[in-house]
């Protein structure tokens, strides 16, 4: 009987709406604004289906064709309504729409929050909205009055969220002429939302990209105020788009106000449909070197934002802003699926790949641009050559780097490979704290002496990769302080200077003199081809970490042992042959000087004199003997 039917009547909910609905009113997770997004993102989904209904029954849209949502803001009443001319809701639509729970992802997150852990649970909601049912986080009461499009019958539900819900037929003069109204009667502690400002905000960074316009009315009388045009700017063609467009874009979104130093905008097909909009940043954005090293790539799902925790690029390219628009995933997307879905993986791939290529390009066709974005963000890419083995090769062809051969310039690696000389096997590097002092180390003459270009690096993240022995076109690196250096095969490049090779037989003595009197100290004395100018210097071992890898690890406390240095001594150098000249009756002089030695090569490696003390006194006695004699 139609009579029974227009009658109020009172409903229980779903057992599993009553719990989600317990938990949300009792939520303590702070983050309640994301009831605004689930209510636009309804509204807009209201829109779409209409649009798509219209396509066979174009009558339904009446004369109110074009799409809309509009909120509106009443403080004194303390209500916010959110209003759209979409497809609406039958009386039916409404029992099983907000009484019953019908989505499994849902589901399953009731059946954790029953598991316990509340603090995760919370912020489950938060992330992922539960949908409709969020309003009761900041309403004490909800009301939604709907009509469906082409009926002539408008109904009203209303809920107290405890428990049940009343359904009754609404009069169509207070009921929209299409579509559905809902009214949140905020508590007390959520009045604030009524503010405009706060209003525009929230819609505008949560829902600024749906595809319907979205008008806010500041309060009862004022006149709608557009703050939304409702054209995700991403699904637009490239060739549409002007470069002001891409960076108001960006600057909404990423919260910069420089210009985007590049921009990345694709749309995949195929087995994968997503679209991608992404910046890499004019400057370095303040959060780049937070501890957490999260990714900003947001994620939507067919024009709704769903979570910027989805990370969606690797943690190296973390710089990057912008968003991935999948048309695959649910809307309901969960943090477990997130994490598990194959077809984040995919995404994840396709976008990583793409941003490497992108920047590869840029590279190879506007340098200065490129060297720009390096200057930003190369140290965290650098992260990628020891976190990213499956790409190292493409991130070394990537990098770039100061060199004694690039001025002020950035050189690439494989111009340093096509500038090698012939016989050198590796690359060369040194690591150190800044380019100044490694440009005057010791360890460096020998390979200025030949013409060899020895690249200078200064970040921290230098030594990881570095010491994960990486190759480059088949050629592998290697530290300039540490082990042998193999330079005896590459011509000097000033033949005057040409070594005496074969050291003579008091020079090996006096090598062997050193070694016996510094004892513990350092590993090994040996002749040095490394060396023109100074008389010492200290190299690590072969194997290990090279001489700055190992004062890393030595201030965080990540090495039990240092491995003793080796010292080399420059056979040719006039001090060195002076001393290996001295008669046995010096004993007590070279004695001193193989000490002063070592702690010069200390000094030049920007440590101190092993033994602050005996230095000061060895000093001494060599001042008072070059008094005595002059
Ligand atoms: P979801 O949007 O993921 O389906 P919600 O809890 O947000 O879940 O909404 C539940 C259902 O309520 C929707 O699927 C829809 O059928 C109905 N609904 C909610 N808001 C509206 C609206 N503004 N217009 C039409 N239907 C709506
Ligand atoms: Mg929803």
């Amino acid at each position: 009987m139609t009579t029974d039917t227009k009658a109020t009547e009172t409903k229980a909910f779903e057992a599993d709406v009553s719990r989600l609905l317990h938990m949300m009113v009792h939520s303590v997770y702070s983050d309640k604004d994301v009831f605004l997004r689930e209510l636009i993102s309804n509204a807009a989904d209201a829109c779409e289906k209409l649009r798509f209904e219209a396509v066979s029954r174009p009558e339904l849209l009446a004369d109110d064709p074009k799409p809309r949502i509009s909120i509106s803001a009443d403080a004194d009443n303390k209500q916010i309504t959110v209003e759209d001319n979409g497809i609406g809701m039958s009386r039916d639509d409404m029992t099983e729409a907000l009484g019953t729970i019908a989505r499994s992802g849902t589901r399953a997150f009731i059946e954790r929050v029953g598991a316990g852990n509340a603090s995760e649970d919370t912020q489950l909601i938060g992330q992922f909205g539960v949908g409709f049912y969020s309003a009761f986080m900041v309403a004490d009461r909800v009301d939604v009055i709907s009509r469906l499009a082409g009926s002539d019958e408008a109904w009203r539900w209303s809920s107290d969220g405890k428990g049940s819900y009343e359904i009754a037929p609404a009069p169509l003069e207070a009921a929209p002429k299409r579509g559905t109204r809902v009214v949140l009667h905020l508590m007390d502690d959520a009045v604030s939302y009524t503010g405009s400002y706060r209003l525009e905000q929230l819609a505008k960074s949560q829902s600024g990209h749906v595809p319907v316009p979205i008008t806010l009315i500041e309060k009862p009388g004022a006149e709608a105020r557009d703050i939304a045009d409702g054209t995700a700017l991403w699904v637009r063609p490239k060739s549409e788009i002007k470069p002001e467009e891409y960076t108001d874009f960006y600057r909404g979104l990423a919260g910069q106000y420089d210009e985007p130093a590049a921009t990345i905008h694709f749309r995949a097909e195929g087995r994968q449909e997503y679209s991608v909009l992404a910046f890499v940043p004019g400057s370095r954005p303040f959060d780049l070197f937070d501890q957490d090293r999260n990714g900003r790539i947001k994620l939507y799902v067919r024009r709704v934002f769903i979570t910027d925790e989805a990370e969606l690029l690797p943690r190296y390219l973390r710089f990057m802003r912008g968003l991935v628009d999948s048309a695959d995933l649910p809307l309901n997307v969960s943090r477990e699926m997130i994490q598990e879905s194959p077809l984040l993986a995919a995404i994840r791939k396709g976008l990583t790949n793409r941003v490497l290529g992108d920047l590869a390009k840029l590279a190879e066709n506007e340098a200065e641009a490129y060297a720009k974005i390096w200057e930003n963000f190369g140290v965290v890419l650098k992260e990628g050559l020891y976190e990213d083995h499956e790409r190292r090769e493409q991130l070394l062809k990537l990098a770039r780097f100061r060199s004694t051969a690039s001025g002020e310039g950035w050189r690439g690696l494989a111009d340093y490979v096509a500038a090698m000389k012939e016989g050198q096997k590796a690359i060369f590097f040194m690591a150190g704290d800044d380019r100044a002092r490694l440009e005057a180390s010791p360890q460096l003459e020998g390979f200025k002496a030949r013409g060899i270009e020895v690249l200078l690096l200064t970040d921290p993240v230098d030594s990881f990769w570095t010491s994960m022995a990486p190759e480059f076109d088949g050629k592998p690196f290697k530290s300039v302080t540490q082990g042998v250096a193999e330079l005896s095969d590459i011509p000097l490049l000033d033949d005057a200077r040409k070594p005496d090779t074969a050291a003579t037989p008091e020079v090996d003595s006096f090598l062997a003199f050193v070694k016996a009197v510094l004892g513990d100290a350092v590993s090994d004395v040996k002749p040095s081809d490394r060396l023109t100018e100074s008389a010492v210097c200290l190299v690590a071992p072969e194997h290990g970490p090279d001489r700055q890898f190992e004062r890393l690890l030595n201030a965080a406390g990540r090495l039990d042992k240092t491995a003793k240095p080796i010292l080399e001594i420059n056979p040719r150098h006039e001090r060195v042959l002076a001393l290996a000249g001295l008669g046995d009756d010096e004993q007590a002089f070279k004695d001193d000087a193989a000490h002063l030695l070592y702690d010069e090569a200390r000094v030049l490696d920007g440590d101190k004199p092993a033994d602050a003390r005996a230095f000061s006194e060895r000093l001494a006695r060599l001042i008072a003997r070059g008094i005595s004699k002059g």
